[in-house]
């Protein structure tokens, strides 16, 4: 019997999506190599490597890292996990990025997970910090008593920069637009599929069945 063909796939969604955890899940239930570009970058930054020290210039003013810088980290790495089925999660993140993954591999699907913005909004803007003593308080699992005060001091609570409302509205939208290339690149080549809803534990199992046609369940 031959052997199954290799299985290529790419996860894609915002900050606060559930990429991370439905990512963990495909991981565990089909048992893919899992390649996440921040995570690369970010161990290749404290290994103190030449792509980690170069990268973190870019990464710490808040920009992406150069496509070519990370498009040959990337590729490298797929290398050795080439006799695998692998999950890649954020790369591509523009048109220049997809277009010479292809040239080295081509996907067999994309998964694009669809949050309304309100719903990540939430989210991401939940968290809020006593700065005194660094508690950290989350509106939606585990709120303060008084909303906007610290349970133990009674002094106000603050919220990071990078959680707040304004902020968060704009890096989403900085990710909407940038992906927007690259979501319509492989829509034209027919393998992108969209999975909407507002719950990560919802919307799992229709990515789970969606892997379950193409893949063997590991457990
Ligand atoms: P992430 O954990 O995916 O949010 O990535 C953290 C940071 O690494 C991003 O804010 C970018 O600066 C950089 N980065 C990750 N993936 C890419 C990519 N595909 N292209 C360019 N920069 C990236």
């Amino acid at each position: 019997m031959a052997a199954r063909p290799l299985f290529r796939a790419l996860i894609m969604g915002p900050p606060g999506s559930g990429k991370g955890t439905i990512s963990e899940r495909i991981v565990k239930t089909f048992g893919l190599k899992h390649l996440a570009s921040g995570e690369l970058l970010r161990t290749n930054i404290r290994q103190e490597t030449e792509v980690g020290l170069l990268a973190k210039s870019f990464i710490d003013e808040g920009n992406l890292v150069p496509d070519d810088v990370i498009t040959r980290l990337i590729l490298h790495e797929l290398k050795n996990i080439d006799q695998y089925n692998w999950l890649l999660d954020g790369f591509p993140r523009t048109g220049p990025q997809a277009e010479e993954l292809h040239k080295v591999y081509q996907l067999d699907t994309v998964m694009k997970l669809n949050v309304p913005f309100d719903t990540i909004k939430e989210r991401l803007t939940s968290r809020w910090i006593h700065p005194g003593s660094g508690r950290v308080y989350n509106t939606i699992f585990n709120p303060p008593k008084v909303a906007g005060i610290d349970d133990l001091t009674g002094e106000h609570l603050i919220q990071r920069e990078d959680d707040k409302p304004e902020t968060v509205i704009s890096r989403l939208q900085a990710y909407e637009d940038l992906t927007q290339p690259v979501l319509e690149y492989y829509r034209k080549q027919g393998i992108l599929l969209v999975f909407s809803g507002t719950e990560t534990n919802k919307i799992w199992p229709h990515v789970h069945n969606f892997l379950n046609k193409k893949l063997p369940v590991l457990c």
